[in-house]
């Protein structure tokens, strides 16, 4: 068996001309999608994956606003900025960059976010909007991996998943998303016993979890599907022991190109989506 490579960098390509075109037509009518942008601290991971989504904003012809705000901002403070781009016309989408540091009250934070703001996914509402099967802009980078897979065509229904991680980004919604679609699905964190019988039966495997190469390759069954959310650029690895993934998956992400690039091709479509939905 050859593992199918899932590839999310060539996916977020051929997105990004689609997204383009869309940018041109509102811009058409004097509205420019823009995604505000608020850092707290000086933490470089975090300033690099701001930039990067800036980036990427700039080069499809969307504005970003930087908000910058310093490591001993407190709550109210940060609370005060989210709601002067809550009231602002021209701000479609609002993202505010974890972590923020440990001072302030990030769920408050991430909850006073207008849920038609909220690109990001990470409001509680927009969360159990997204679960009910109502409209809401999922997370990210779960919302990403479902991309995948729909681009794919990889079956969902009926199959068996497990998620590795829950975290309320990444393990928590994409729990809700592939139930959503019909999965049976499993969610496996830091106290589950034996991860590797929970992971054997696996058709659709999803490592979230931040561990480098914590799933191993012997534990994935003959045929399954396998996504890796993970990245750890130190280890030139993710998640998962993607080493002879080939012979045993039907189908992979690789890391990096995965998921990471849809992650942020995500982040941009949503703005645009609310920009349209506003206009
Ligand atoms: P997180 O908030 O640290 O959550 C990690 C989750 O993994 C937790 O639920 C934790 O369980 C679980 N876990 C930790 N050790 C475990 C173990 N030994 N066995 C089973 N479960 C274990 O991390 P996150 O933000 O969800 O990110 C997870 C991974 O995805 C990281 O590698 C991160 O870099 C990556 N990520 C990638 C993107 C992207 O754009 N590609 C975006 C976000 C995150 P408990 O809940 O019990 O503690």
């Amino acid at each position: 068996m050859v593992s199918k490579i899932l590839d999310g960098k060539a996916l977020a390509k051929l997105a990004e001309e689609d997204i383009q075109t869309n940018v041109s037509r509102l811009k058409e009518k004097g509205i420019t999608p823009t995604l505000a942008t608020i850092l707290v601290g000086l933490d470089p991971a975090s300033a690099t994956y701001v930039k990067m989504k800036q980036n990427a904003c700039a080069r499809l012809g969307m504005d970003s606003i930087a908000v910058e705000l310093s490591k001993d901002t407190t709550t109210d403070e940060l609370l005060n900025s989210i709601n002067k781009l809550n009231n602002d016309k021209n701000v479609h989408g609002i993202l505010l960059q974890h972590p923020v540091p440990s001072q302030i009250n990030e769920r408050k934070c991430f909850d006073a976010i207008n849920v038609h703001k909220d690109v990001d996914g990470v409001t509680c509402l927009g969360f159990g909007q997204m679960t009910m099967g109502e409209k809401a802009f999922g997370s990210c980078t779960p919302a990403g991996i479902m991309r995948i897979l729909k681009h794919y065509q990889v079956e969902i229904s009926g199959k068996t998943a497990v998620v590795v991680g829950r975290s309320p980004i990444l393990g928590k919604p994409m729990a809700m998303m592939l139930l959503n679609e019909n999965a049976t699905v499993t969610i496996c964190h830091s106290r589950t016993k034996n991860l590797e019988e929970q992971i054997k039966n696996a058709d659709i495997v999803i490592g979230a979890v931040g561990v480098p190469r914590l799933i191993q390759k012997d534990w994935i069954k003959e045929g399954a599907v396998v996504i890796d959310a993970g990245y750890h650029p130190a280890e030139k690895c993710g998640d998962i022991d993607l080493e002879g993934i080939d012979n045993i998956a039907s189908a992979h992400t690789p890391v990096p190109g995965g998921v990471g690039p849809m992650t942020i091709n995500t982040l941009i479509l949503n703005t645009l989506l609310a920009a349209q939905q506003e206009n």
